[in-house]
C-alpha cells in the first residue's frame, strides 16, 4: 500500500479493470480504465492539474489568482478541487443543459458558478467564449482554454497511457474512446503510439458530433444527436490534431446505454453514458480486430453524476430511452 504526501498526488494512477460482459460479447480482453476513481470521479483531474501546474509554470498564475473555464461540468470539478488545494479561486461557465449534480457539486467545492443557454460555438454567447470573456475581465485571471491548451493532452501521454501500458504489460492491441476536448483519445493515442505504432487508436463518436465524418471522409459534418454529456465535438481543437486515429464508429446513445445498464446490473459498475460509449465502441473495436486481442478503454465519471437524468425514470422517457426494469416502478 502506498502513503501519499499530497491530495494532488491522488490524481491518476487508477485501477484498470476486465469487462466481463464486455468481452465475452466482442471476444476479445476488454479492459476499463476507472478514471471515476479520481478525486473529482472523473478523467478530467488530470487535464485540470496538469493545466494549472502549466500556468504556473509559465508564471501566468500567481498565489491567489483566479482559474476560469467554460465546461460541461467535470473538468470544473477536477479545477476546483486542484483550486482549493493551491490557493486559487475558479469561475466556472456551464451550459443549462448538463446535469443538475454537476451543477450543485461545482456549487458545493466552492466554486463560483455562471450558467449559459447552450449555444453553437460561432455563438459569442457559447460557454467557451463567455468563459475566455470572463477570464479576460477578471484581475489576476487565467483562462484554462481546456479545448486548445495541450496541457490537457499531455497529461495523458505521461499519465493514462503510460499506466495503460505498464498494466497491461505492454501487451495492448488496441484503444479506443471518445472526444470531448480530444484531449484523452490524442493524449493516449500518442502515448501508446510512442511504445508500440502497432497499437490500433479508434475514436468512437457519438451521434451529433462531427469527428466520425472528419477521420472517415475528411469532412467535418455532424449528424443526429445525443444526451452523452462532455463528449461530441465538431472542430479540431489544438488537442486533436495530430491525433493518431486508424479507425472510427459511430456509437448512438441507445447502444451506450445498454452498456451502461449491464455494466450496472452485471458488474455492479455505476457509470455515466460517455463511458456507456466507449465500452460499446471497445466492444465494436474488438469485432474490428478479431477475436483474441487485448483492447483498453476509459471509464469517464460515476454515475452518481446522473442520478437526476440516466437514473431517473421521467427523464429516460421523456428522452426515449429505454427505461431500467429497476426503475420501471420509481
Ligand atoms: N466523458 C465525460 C463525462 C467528460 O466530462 C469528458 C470531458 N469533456 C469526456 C468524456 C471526454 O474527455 P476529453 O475532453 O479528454 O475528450
Amino acid at each position: 500500500m502506498t502513503t501519499y504526501d499530497t491530495t494532488l498526488a491522488l490524481i491518476g494512477n487508477t485501477p484498470l479493470v476486465r469487462l466481463t460482459g464486455p468481452s465475452e460479447a466482442s471476444g476479445c480482453d476488454i479492459f476499463g480504465k476507472c478514471e471515476f476513481a479520481n478525486p473529482g470521479a472523473s478523467v478530467k483531474d488530470r487535464a485540470a492539474l496538469f493545466i494549472v501546474q502549466d500556468a504556473e509554470e509559465r508564471g501566468l498564475l500567481q498565489p491567489g489568482g483566479t482559474i476560469v473555464e467554460g465546461t460541461a461540468g467535470n473538468t470544473g470539478i477536477g479545477l476546483a478541487l486542484v483550486a482549493n488545494a493551491k490557493g486559487y479561486k475558479t469561475i466556472i461557465v456551464m451550459p443549462e443543459t448538463q446535469s443538475r449534480e454537476k451543477m450543485d457539486t461545482l456549487r458545493a467545492l466552492g466554486a463560483e458558478l455562471v450558467t449559459v443557454p447552450a449555444a453553437p460555438y460561432a455563438n459569442p454567447g457559447h460557454f467557451v467564449h463567455t468563459s475566455r470573456r470572463i477570464a479576460e475581465e477578471t484581475q489576476g485571471a487565467i483562462w484554462a482554454n481546456q479545448f486548445d491548451n495541450i496541457a490537457n493532452r499531455k497529461a495523458h501521454i505521461v499519465g493514462t497511457a503510460e499506466e495503460i501500458w505498464a498494466q497491461m504489460d505492454g501487451r495492448i492491441d488496441g484503444f479506443t474512446c471518445a472526444a470531448g476536448t480530444g484531449g484523452t483519445i490524442a493524449g493516449v493515442g500518442l502515448g501508446l503510439k510512442a511504445k508500440d505504432e502497432g497499437v490500433t487508436i479508434a475514436l468512437s463518436d457519438p451521434h451529433g458530433a462531427a469527428l466520425f465524418n472528419y477521420y472517415a471522409h475528411g469532412e467535418l459534418k455532424a449528424e443526429g444527436t445525443s444526451v452523452a454529456e462532455g463528449i461530441g465535438q465538431g472542430r479540431i481543437t489544438a488537442n486533436l490534431e495530430g491525433a493518431p486515429i486508424d479507425t472510427q464508429f459511430r456509437i448512438s446513445d441507445a447502444e451506450g446505454m445498454e452498456w451502461v445498464r449491464r455494466l450496472l446490473s452485471e458488474e455492479g459498475l455505476c457509470l455515466g453514458l460517455s463511458s456507456g460509449i466507449n465500452v460499446a465502441g471497445a466492444v465494436a473495436l474488438g469485432k474490428h480486430l478479431g477475436p483474441g486481442h487485448r483492447i483498453a478503454t476509459i471509464l469517464c465519471d460515476t454515475g452518481f453524476r446522473y442520478l437526476s437524468t440516466l437514473y431517473n425514470r421521467q427523464w429516460l422517457e421523456s428522452k426515449g430511452l429505454t427505461v431500467f426494469p429497476w426503475l420501471a416502478q420509481s
